[in-house]
This record gives structure tokens, C-alpha cells and sequence, in this order.
């Protein structure tokens, strides 16, 4: 570290209204004289509301432009909320909102990833547009800065990779002079741009990353990003009850947990930030005062049981047509077409005839996979699923959490327990036990 710049995300839930925006702006006076950059995402619920239309367009159902309608209205409405009427604001949100209407005026483009960027990504740019303005009118001088032409990418759209030596010069020529100049420097999380210029996203809940690649490019002091949770709870606090937070958890233990569906950080968020030993804060925008989560180096002995749920989960049971048994070059040309089909997978287990994955039920990729295998191996398909991942399981946390589901794949390691259990209503649960310390 060799900078005093800070890097702060906010995201969907703390921009979802006028209130949101306005106690954002709030926060942001306590930092007045602090060198700062600013990610923020889509407001709300904009990006499902956005992959909506990429699906109206796609599926050319005629509801795609009375979706978007509905998407301009939401940021016109809230616009007008905060800024009153603002001309300069509304001629370049709309200069946004007109790319979109190009889009659907023509058939949908062929390659769907390259299309859903092309729309998703407005949700972050109008979002951004809005804020900045907002925080100059409150006295916060800040300056609007496009994402894209920072963060450089390749071109696999929908979950593109950084490029970062570009990025890195791009950041320390288009966003540090302008920290250094004493203003906030304000830019979008989620998206980039290829070398073509055509913009591209890093992946769902991707402003976490971004604002990390900013923070390892930025060389900065510290990252926080603002969420409408206290901080990292022992487990999903919408999915149980008795949750508590941990003061402190180690940049390894936050990887695990993030990657395994702690939805709290994007799991990608972690590495840069562990390369440089920057710490992460994660704090709530509603007690923004209070301590909330550090993640850094330092690494706890003890926690307590951690439960990261990740839903939508498929199990494929993969076995040869020959009844032979499931061999390594069997297994290497499998994994060759898992690659080819990009499917995440999460667990896998072999027995002499047959080869199981647990996977991220994505889309229809599972269904073309197998079509895809289908003369050499068959492929029984579980889909509806739900992966619990237990980071320091205990007796009593595990009885709370599988009484009565039905497991279908089950691993453990001396910390970590993985069981895939079939899906099953949403309610609360009674788990008590894990705030067992
Ligand atoms: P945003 O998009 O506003 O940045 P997210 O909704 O992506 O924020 O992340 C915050 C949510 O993450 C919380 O509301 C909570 O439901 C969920 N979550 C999942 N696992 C955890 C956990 N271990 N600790 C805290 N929150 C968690
Ligand atoms: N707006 C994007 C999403 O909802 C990125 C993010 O919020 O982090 O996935
Ligand atoms: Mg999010």
C-alpha cells in the first residue's frame, strides 16, 4: 500500500430508492476529505429487470419495449425525485436508455452473451449517471468516470476476464488524476470493454470484483463494500435465523465461503485484494457507524460452523454405455466438454461405473451437454437442487440442517462438509447451532 485512496462499493440494495441514494450521499459527507473511488451497481432489482428484456428481445415475445419502458420510467421518476428537473441529466440518461431502443429495433443478435451485455449493462451506467449527479448537487464534487475505458477485457461476454496490464494503465491515467485533484471518482461496477469497444460484464454481482480491481490497481489503503447486513454472518441471514457476525475472517476463509455461495462478496473480489494484503471491510449502510466485517491476513484459529447455500443446483450422473468401468481418459475427455460447455462444477464423485457432478443449473447448458455426450455415456439429470457447503461442521449443525432432506451427494474434509440435498420450501429454519461457537 502506498496511497491514502480508499475504494468503496455500493451496491443494488443500498441504491433501491430515493432514500437509498440519499443516505449513500449521507455516508459519502463523512469521507469529504479522504481520497476516494466510488463503484456502484444497477439500483434495486434493474439487472433481473434488464436480463428480462434480453429475454423479451431474444424470444421476440413483443414485451421487451413495455419492459424497458418500465425500466426507464423507474430512473426518470427517481431522477426527477432527487434533481428535480434536470435537462443536462435526463439528455444523458436518455442518450443511455436510445442504445437500448436501437437493440431491440433490430432482430436479435445471434450470439445471446454478446446481446444480454449490450442491454444489462445500461442498468450500472444509468445508475452511475444518477448518483454523480446527486452528489454534485449536494456539494460532493464528483467526477463521472466510464468504466469502460478502464477495465479492459477479452471478449467472453456475460463473464469476461480482465486483461490488467491495460488495465492497470488505464486506471492510473484516467481515474488517478482525477483522485489526486481532490474529487470523488465515481464509476460503474459490472462492466468493461474489449479492444474492440464493445462493452462486456464480468459475471451477476460482479461490482464487488470491480471495485477490487480498482483497489489492487489504485494500490489502495482499504476497500469497503456497504451492504444491508451488519457485515459476513455465520450463514445467509434470509435463509436462517440465529446468525451472528464475525468481527474478523481470513481472505482464504472468505474465499472458500464466497465461492461455495456466501453471497455477501462476489468470490472473485478476494485475490487481488490478498495479492497486495489490502484489508476489505464489510459494513452495513444502515449502521454505518458500527464495525462491521474486516478481511485480511490475519487469520482466525477458531470459527464457528459458516453455512454458504448456493441453489439451483443440478447433479448429473454420468455412466458409459458400455457398462466399462468410468477410466481416466474417460474422465479427461468429460472434463475436456465441461470446459467446452463452461459448466461451474462444484463437487464430483466416481464410482466404478459411474461419474457424478453437482453443477450451477444454468440456462440450458446441462441439457446440451448430455445431448452433446449422449452416444458415449448416458446422463441421468437431477435438477432442483440445493449445495450446503459447512465450513467447521459440528454434530449438532448438521442434524439442524439435513433433519428430513433428502441427500443425494454428500464429501467431507476435516473442515468442510458438502452435501447436495434436494430443494425444499422456502422457510426459516430453526438453526440454532450455528451461532454454536
Ligand atoms: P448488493 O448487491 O447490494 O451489493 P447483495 O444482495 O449481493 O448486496 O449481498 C448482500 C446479501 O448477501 C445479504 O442481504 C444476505 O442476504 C446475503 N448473504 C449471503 N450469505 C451471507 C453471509 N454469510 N453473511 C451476510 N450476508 C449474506
Ligand atoms: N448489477 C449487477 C448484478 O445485479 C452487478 C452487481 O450488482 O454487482 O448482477
Ligand atoms: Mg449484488
Amino acid at each position: 500500500m502506498n496511497s491514502n485512496i480508499r475504494v468503496f462499493k455500493f451496491g443494488g440494495a443500498s441504491l433501491k430508492d430515493v432514500d437509498g441514494v440519499k443516505n449513500v450521499a449521507s455516508i459519502l459527507h463523512k469521507y469529504v476529505h479522504e481520497e476516494l473511488l466510488i463503484v456502484v451497481s444497477a439500483m434495486g432489482k434493474i439487472t433481473n429487470a434488464l436480463e428480462e428484456v434480453v429475454m423479451a428481445h431474444a424470444k421476440q415475445t413483443g414485451k421487451a419495449n413495455e419492459l424497458l419502458h418500465q425500466v426507464k420510467q423507474f430512473h426518470f421518476d427517481l431522477a426527477e425525485a432527487l434533481l428535480g428537473k434536470d435537462e443536462e441529466l435526463a439528455a444523458s440518461l436518455n442518450d443511455t436508455f436510445v442504445e437500448v431502443d436501437w437493440v431491440l429495433e433490430e432482430a436479435p443478435h445471434p450470439h445471446y452473451d454478446y446481446m444480454y451485455d449490450q442491454i444489462v449493462s445500461i442498468g450500472e451506467l444509468v445508475s452511475s449517471k444518477i448518483v454523480a449527479a446527486y452528489l454534485n448537487k449536494v456539494g460532493l464534487g464528483t467526477y463521472w468516470l466510464d468504466a469502460r475505458d478502464v477495465i479492459a477485457t477479452d471478449n467472453l461476454y456475460r463473464e469476461a476476464w480482465v486483461k490488467w496490464p491495460e488495465t492497470m494503465q488505464n486506471t492510473r491515467e484516467k481515474a488517478l488524476p482525477h483522485i489526486k485533484k481532490g474529487q470523488f471518482v465515481l464509476t460503474q461496477g459490472f462492466i468493461g470493454s474489449t479492444s474492440e469497444n464493445f462493452t462486456t460484464t464480468l459475471g451477476r454481482d460482479g461490482s464487488d470484483y470491480t471495485a477490487a480491481i480498482f483497489t489492487y490497481c489504485l494500490d489502495a489503503k482499504d476497500m469497503t463494500i456497504w451492504k444491508d447486513v451488519p457485515g459476513v454472518l455465520t450463514a445467509d441471514p434470509r435463509l436462517f435465523e440465529n446468525v451472528t457476525k464475525l468481527d474478523r475472517l481470513s481472505y482464504r476463509e472468505a474465499i472458500e465461503l464466497t465461492y461455495y455461495g456466501a453471497k455477501v462478496i462476489h468470490p472473485k473480489t478476494i485475490k487481488p485484494l490478498q495479492n497486495k494484503s489490502i484489508p476489505l471491510y464489510v459494513k452495513s449502510f444502515l449502521e454505518p457507524e458500527s464495525e462491521g466485517t474486516l478481511v485480511s491476513g490475519q487469520t482466525e484459529d477458531k470459527y464457528p460452523p459458516l453455512v454458504a447455500v448456493e441453489k439451483n443446483q443440478a447433479v448429473l450422473s454420468i455412466s458409459t454405455r458400455d457398462f466399462s468401468f468410468v477410466a481416466e481418459h474417460h474422465i479427461s475427455f468429460l472434463f475436456n466438454k465441461i470446459a467446452d460447455f463452461r459448466l461451474q462444477v462444484n463437487m464430483m464423485q466416481n464410482t466404478a461405473i459411474s461419474f457424478a457432478i453437482c453443477v450451477n443449473n444454468i440456462d440450458d447448458k446441462i441439457h446440451q451437454f448430455a445431448k452433446n455426450i449422449e452416444k458415449e455415456f448416458s446422463v441421468l439429470i437431477d435438477e432442483g437442487l440445493e449445495l450446503y457447503t459447512i465450513r467447521y461442521y459440528n454434530q449438532p449443525t448438521i442434524s439442524s440442517l439435513l433433519d428430513g432432506k433428502m441427500v443425494m451427494l454428500e464429501e467431507r474434509t476435516p473442515n468442510t462438509m458438502q452435501v447436495v440435498l434436494r430443494d425444499v420450501p422456502v422457510m426459516k429454519r430453526k438453526a440454532e447451532v450455528i451461532a454454536h461457537k
